[in-house]
């Protein structure tokens, strides 16, 4: 058995452009992180992995896309662990830059507006979270020039952004959903899952619940699919729910009775000091159910 190589790492714009141009193919994907990586975003990197010659793997903590009351401090850092991961998972460059070489002449006065479906649902309760995150996001596509970037439908609102984003301003960039990987349990993996006390991680597994339920009711439509998710909601009432939605994939927009199609049901709580969200695309109406809630079967508008 050989022993997986260690990625390099590179911390300055000058070291990655360096790593970048020392390998042998421009067939890059990237797959950007926050670190304290867990076994989401290793089936990113894994996925990108299969199709690509090279991967490289951003760890950044953003302070732009967070506000001053949120979490940015005690985020977790595991830096060391994180390393191990993307060495198993075959990565061959970390780019982990400080908040001044990403933005050498501070807060950038020009950012990515996310436009109105940036105001909704996260961006609501986040205000200026989304454009904190499409302004990353485009500057490491560029400092990284990758081909393909691969994002993980756990965050599915950032998702959709990312891909207008891409679509609507022309970058040369293929953009790759992959699906969300869970504990054994139903919990989706987040990084902040470690802020969670045993018996918060408890209360947190009615958001899966609730979502496996709503999928369950999928074949009846709209309202049933909210009444089940919401009765499971309600049962449990130490998980503070923020929202609770059935809404259009591509607009967000809560979709009417009548709709027929796939739907994405969503949902964000606060649990004990913890913000959870998660969410499962399913399909509305005859035959329909969830997507990919306690599957690992890629869905159907993802790529992988
Ligand atoms: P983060 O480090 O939390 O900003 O996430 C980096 C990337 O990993 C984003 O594209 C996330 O959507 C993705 N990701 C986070 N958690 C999961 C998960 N449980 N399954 C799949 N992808 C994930």
């Amino acid at each position: 058995m050989t022993t997986p190589t260690v990625p390099v790492v590179a911390h300055t714009r000058d070291e990655l452009k360096a790593a970048r141009e020392a390998l042998p193919s421009r067939d890059v994907a990237v797959v950007m992180t926050m670190g304290a990586l867990h076994d989401g975003h290793a089936r990113l990197i894994r996925a990108a992995r299969q199709r690509h010659d090279h991967v490289v793997v951003t760890i950044f903590l953003n302070p732009l896309q967070f506000g001053p009351k949120e979490d940015l401090s005690r985020y977790p850092r595991t830096f060391d662990a994180d390393m191990e991961i993307c060495t198993d998972a075959g990565v061959d460059v970390v780019f982990a830059p400080t908040p001044d070489v990403v933005y050498p002449d501070g807060d950038p006065g020009v950012r990515v507006s996310a436009g109105p479906l940036g105001d909704l649902l996260e961006g609501k309760a986040r205000p200026g979270h989304f454009d904190g995150v499409l302004t990353v996001v485009g500057k490491l596509l560029h400092l990284t020039a990758a081909r393909s970037a691969y994002f993980g439908q756990k965050d599915a609102q950032q998702m959709l952004l990312i891909r207008r984003m891409v679509r609507d301003l022309d970058f040369p960039v293929d953009v790759v959903s992959v699906p969300t990987v869970r504990e054994a349990d139903g919990l989706a993996m987040s990084s902040r899952n470690t802020y969670l006390t045993a018996s918060d991680r408890e209360v947190a597994l009615c958001l899966s619940r609730a979502l496996r339920a709503g999928g369950e009711a999928a074949v009846f439509g709209p309202s049933a699919v909210r009444r089940a998710a919401r009765e499971v909601l309600v049962e449990e009432p130490l998980a503070l729910v923020d929202y609770l939605v059935l809404v259009h994939p591509e607009t967000l927009a809560d979709v009417p009775e009548w709709y027929r199609g796939e739907a994405l049901l969503a949902v964000a709580a606060k649990i004990g000091t913890t913000r959870l969200i998660d969410n499962t695309p399913l399909v509305v109406g005859p035959g329909g159910g969830a997507i990919d809630v306690f599957t690992d079967v890629p869905h159907a508008r993802a790529d992988v």
